[in-house]
């Protein structure tokens, strides 16, 4: 039997696991089917204390990565599949293995929403991403949209302007609400073309299996047109990942984890960190802060049982 469980492997979830391997608890971390979790998303970080001139965001998690093994936390690969959180030990699935822990520290994070067209759908991976860096090298030379108005999208956004001719973003309102230093980036890059008040209402062409347009429709005017682009960036926001523990542990309406008195969830025992609880910062400095906490909180649950 664990004495604890990480579930994840992005900020949260490393962070937990060095304070957990430096408190002698020997943590196992299932990595999840998004190892890496967000960071490993993005490119340049520049707002993690300590990185004056910035650092790429997979190299961070890698680092953490190191850090958590050099104390002699353990990795596992693979999803959670199934949790019983009813009795203690608390016992986990992963695909065919059965798992026993004394805690638990979730943090498997938040997954990129999408519109939810059946076209989208359809054509994920074939011209509609949910991930600029990953994808953004595709459409070198090529015209994309990003949809959404907050910082991902903004970040997509720019980020995209490396390899595509044209930028179009796409916002439901004519106000975004990216930070304003992304915002001024935003405008002052010739590549990027805004599009207000509008909302993506078809990706085209399905059948084809790749992207030869998008349908918009302005909600002011009513007007609907077709735009041709051959890449679509999905930077709408995140839902927290948290489908495995519905009707076990506490949400809210957004089915983020409830935690009290720190990283506490509303069974003794188990823990959450980072953005899989947190629906207003959602930052990696936050998320490896509460990360921490989860691993301190688990220790002393220990603690008192001994
Ligand atoms: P946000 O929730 O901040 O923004 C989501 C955007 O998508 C909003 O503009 C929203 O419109 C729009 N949107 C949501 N749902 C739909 C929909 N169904 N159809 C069309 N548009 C939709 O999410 P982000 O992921 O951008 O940011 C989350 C947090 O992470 C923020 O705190 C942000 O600051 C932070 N972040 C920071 C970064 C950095 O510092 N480098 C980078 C990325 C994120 P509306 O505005 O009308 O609600």
């Amino acid at each position: 039997m664990r004495n604890v469980v990480i579930i994840g492997s992005g900020c949260a979830g490393l962070t937990a696991a060095i304070y957990a391997a430096r408190a002698n608890l020997q943590p196992l971390v299932v990595r999840g089917v998004h190892a890496g979790g967000q960071l490993t998303l993005t490119t340049q970080v520049e707002n993690y204390p300590g990185f004056p001139r910035g650092v790429q965001g997979p190299e961070l998690i890698e680092r953490m990565h190191e850090q958590a093994s050099e104390f002699g936390a353990e990795f596992m690969p693979g999803n959670v599949t199934k949790v019983d959180l009813s009795q203690r030990p608390f016992v986990l699935e992963v695909h065919e293995e059965r798992l026993e822990t004394s805690t638990l520290i979730i943090a498997s994070g938040a997954s990129a929403k999408l519109l939810g067209l059946e076209s989208e759908r359809k054509l994920l991976g074939h011209g509609v991403s949910t991930c600029a860096t990953c994808d953004g090298y595709f459409f070198r030379g090529k015209d994309v949209v990003v949809v959404g108005g907050g910082d991902t999208a903004a970040e997509d956004a720019l980020f995209l302007t490396r390899y595509a001719n044209e930028v179009g973003i796409i916002h439901r309102r004519e106000q975004l609400r990216a930070s304003k230093i992304m915002q001024d980036r935003l405008r002052r890059n010739e590549k990027i073309k805004f599009l207000w008040n509008s909302v993506v209402e078809d990706i085209l062409d399905a059948d084809k299996r790749e992207v030869s347009g998008i349908k918009l429709r302005n909600i002011k005017t009513e007007e609907g047109t077709i735009k041709p682009v051959h890449g679509v960036f999905i930077g709408i926001g995140h839902e927290p990942n948290t489908s495995l523990f519905r009707g076990q542990l506490e949400m809210d309406d957004l089915g983020y984890l409830i935690t009290r008195e720190g990283s506490k969830t509303n069974i003794p025992g188990v823990f959450a960190a980072g953005d899989v609880q947190d629906r207003v910062y959602r930052q990696a400095i936050t998320a490896a802060g509460s990360g921490c906490m989860a691993a301190m909180d688990a220790e002393k649950f220990l603690e008192a049982e001994h």
